[in-house]
Formats: C-alpha cells, structure tokens, sequence
C-alpha cells in the first residue's frame, strides 16, 4: 500500500472513529464483501463487488477532475476493497486510479478517478451458481464507438497493407496483460471528502447509457464491404462469465476467444470474406447485445464458439447447433441450451444499462428461412469438424440457443469439443488443435457459401428496421 494512501486511511480511519461517538448506531456495519473484480475491455468497463447480502449503494459522478464516487451503505472496509486499487490496471480505458475509504459512519467511499468521461450504472445481482450478491458498476464511454466505422477503417487498412494469412502475430493479437499496477492517485488523498453536493453532476436512476442508434438496412451496407461477406464470430462467455470449465483448470472463455481469434485471421485472408470478433477480450455481453452487435454490423453469418461440459468426463466430441423454434430436438440439446442461456445470469445484465433491444416479434416471420440455412451451415461445419475431432452426435442438433435468435442472420452455435473430457481438455489448450478446429469451421461455412451464395433475402427484412431502435451493448 503506497505510504500516503496508508496514512490517508488511518485518518479516515481515526475520523471514523471520532465520528462513531456520534452516530454509533449507523457506524455497525453488516455487509461483507469478499471480492471485488476489475473487467477493464474497450467496450466498457465492469467493477465486481461480491458480498454476502446486497449493498445499498448510490452512484454520481463529480467534474474538475472527472471521477465516479460509488458510496456503499453499511459495508465493512476489508482487504478486498482496501487493495483493489492495486488489480487497476494502467491501461484500463476508463479509470484512472481508485480510492476507497470511510466517508461517515455507514458509508464506505469508492472514488473512480477517470481518464475521461463516461457513462455510468449500477446493477445488483441477485446470487446464482457459485456467486453471492453482486453489485456492478459499469463504465461505458460517452460516446459508444461505432463498431461499422472500426470495420471500415480495419478493412481499409488491410486494403492497403496486405497482411500475411494467419501468422502466430496475427492470432496472438491480444495485447499481453499489463502488470499489475498501482495508480498513482490511488494514494492520494483529496476525493474522499468530494463534495456530495453536486447535484447537477449526480447521476439520476435514468443517467445510465443510452447505446442506442437507428439501424440502416443492410442494403446500405457500406460500399467498401459490399463484395465482402460478412461473418460474425462471437467467442462464447467472457468476463464474469468463464463457462465451463476442466478439471485441469482451462477455463471455457479463454479457449472460446483463442479459436475465434484464429478463426477471424483465417477468415479476413480470404479475399470475399470478412470477420468481425463480437468479443475481442476478457469481458461479458449479454447474449441479446451480441445478436445486436451482428445486425449492427451488417454480418450475413453468425457463429458462436464454445466448449461442451458434462458431469460424465467421459463424454466427448464436436457439435454443433442451430436455433429450434419449437422446442429441442433432445433432452441434451434442450439441457445444454438452458446452460448456454445461463450466461445472462452469471455474467450479470445490468438491467440499468440499455433497454430492450427488439420487439422479437417483429422478425417471427423471418425465423423460418434463417433457420434452414442456419441447419444447412451446421451440417456444413459439422461435416469438417468430423475430419478433426470425433462427433458427439452425427446430426446437428437444435435447441433455443438465445445467442443464436438473429432473425435474419443464419447463426450456428459450435461447440468444438468437451472441456470436461480431459483428453479434449488437453486438446482445447493446444494452439495447433486450435488452428485445425478454426480451418475445419472455415472450410464448412467455404462450403456453405459456395452452394448458397448468399442472396439479399435478409436485406428485405432489415430494411424494415430502417428506422427502429436497437440498442447495442454496451
Ligand atoms: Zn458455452
């Protein structure tokens, strides 16, 4: 703990304690959190606290310099909070430093010295699977990037410096983790006591980010990417999120984001087609935000990649899904597609943080054909991953994959083998096997592609959006 932070504390600690002479019945404090976690990703930023029952707690924002003051009711200063200054790291896009310490008595002070403006909103999340309460606070930018414009300006670049296919460089793109850090205003004092009458500057219940924008039919698909076929590749899970995992310790979204970066490079060096990552790091989307991400981008195809996981190690193999309407095809499929759909409730959807995306119903009539060639796109993919890994099943199967509900995108879900299944646990860790598992999915939607060369079909339903409101996440 940096000396001037310490001694911070322990003045906050001694006015506390000055202060619990006066006001003792409000200083007893029940709430313990036992972690707190840092999410930092471009697209926004999350902050964890996990505790053992839910925290009262009120959000706003002050100016000059910009920071986020998170006071927390009734919560007991404890090494999570005291040292989660120090899992900052320095290139978080959003925060600068942090500083807790006791503001009164009752009221723990987080202060979020920031890097730049933003948008803020907290969510509390009710315990599920291993996880007690969780209160998040996430950190959008003010003004969402737009991911079409990132697109442009990437395929715009690869134009003109042609890259190399699928070099090591080009898969292992992700920037290394950046070491721990101390901000240098994790020490420093003048926050805590910011002033809390800053009415104007205090975030109201409705201050949470607006991610919205009207969506442009897909016929107006930039000209640069018209000749492009677009594929959107979403690495499953991510952040709060880590999916299954194996006994060895790999971790489902980290394996997910592995073969969907190995994918896209193999994707973008083929001269008609372009992928677009729908998660490029270690953060969560809600699964409708990824479906939305897709149509903003004006993807013609969907694939969701993850890894399979069953109580039975024994249980091996490739699959790969497409959406049901009406129900799964088994008992497994159904099974598998209520875990899929879990994602939500253990990444945490910030109910504060966008608004529903779309009325759902106003693709119904769609579903059907996307549906076809979503299962003509599977059996497609399912077919090459035979050449690489044993097949759990030897048909696609279907379930109500929430991830895969793009009305007017064909989407296949592929789960590439079983984390559970130590032999593929193994397998899954090895870049090598990686690569094959990426080639196969390429080759199977190549196949596709050539038989079905893709029509403006979907175009004519888009176009009907032209107009609506979808909001993206974040
Ligand atoms: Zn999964």
């Amino acid at each position: 703990m940096p000396r001037a932070y310490f001694h911070f504390l322990t003045g906050l600690l001694l006015l506390a304690g000055v202060a619990s002479a006066f006001w003792a019945p409000a200083a007893v404090a029940g709430t313990r959190i036992h972690s707190v976690r840092l999410w930092p990703a471009e697209a926004y930023t999350r902050v964890t606290f996990e505790s053992n029952t839910g925290i009262r707690s009120t959000l706003f924002s002050v100016e000059h310099p910009d920071r986020l003051v998170l006071d927390l009711e009734g919560v007991e200063l404890g090494p999570p909070l005291e040292t989660m200054a120090r899992n900052l790291k320095a290139d978080d896009p959003y925060i600068k430093g942090i500083r807790v310490g006791r503001f009164k008595p009752g009221v723990l002070r987080v202060v979020f010295d920031l890097k730049t403006r933003v948008k803020a909103s907290t969510s509390l999340l009710d315990p599920v699977a291993t996880y007690g309460y969780r209160l998040v606070l996430d950190i959008y930018p003010e003004t969402p990037a737009d991911p079409l414009m990132a697109l442009l300006e990437s395929h715009q670049a690869a134009v003109t410096t042609p890259q190399g296919p699928d070099t090591p460089q080009a898969v292992e793109s992700a920037p290394p983790p950046a070491p721990p850090a101390v901000s240098e205003g994790a020490g420093v004092a003048p926050a805590l006591e910011a002033p809390i009458a800053t009415a104007a500057a205090t975030l109201p219940s409705s201050g949470a980010p607006e991610p919205s924008l009207n969506v442009a039919p897909s016929s107006l698909k930039p000209r640069n990417l018209q000749q492009r076929i677009i594929i959107a590749v979403d690495a499953g899970h991510g952040g709060e999120d880590p999916g299954a995992h194996g006994r060895g310790g790999t971790y489902e979204k980290r394996v997910t984001l592995s073969i969907a970066r190995r994918l896209k490079a193999k994707i973008d060096a083929q001269p008609n087609l372009r992928a677009v990552l729908i998660r490029d790091g270690d953060y969560f989307i809600p699964l409708q935000g990824r479906t939305a991400r897709a149509r903003q981008l004006h993807a013609d195809l969907f694939v969701s990649i993850h890894a399979d996981a069953f109580i039975n190690s024994d249980a091996r193999g490739s699959s790969v899904f497409a959406l049901s309407e009406k129900g799964a095809t088994s008992v497994a499929a159904r099974w598998l597609a209520k875990r899929e759909n879990d994602a939500d409730l253990i990444g945490g959807v910030n109910i504060n943080a966008h608004e529903t995306y779309l009325a759902q119903t106003l693709f119904d009539l769609s579903q059907t054909a996307t549906i076809n060639d979503s299962l003509k796109i599977a059996r497609a993919v399912l077919g090459e991953l035979g050449h690489v890994n044993a097949l759990h099943k030897g048909e696609v199967e279907q379930a109500g994959f929430a991830v895969l509900k793009s009305p007017d995108i064909p989407s296949i879900l592929v789960e590439t083998a079983f984390i559970t299944n130590p032999d593929e646990e193994r397998r899954l860790n090895d870049t090598q096997y990686q690569d094959r598992l990426a080639e196969a999915i390429l080759t199977g939607l190549q196949h596709y592609l050539a038989a079905n060369p893709p029509l403006n079909k979907s175009r004519t339903v888009r176009s009907d959006l032209n107009g609506s409101r979808l909001a993206v996440f974040p």
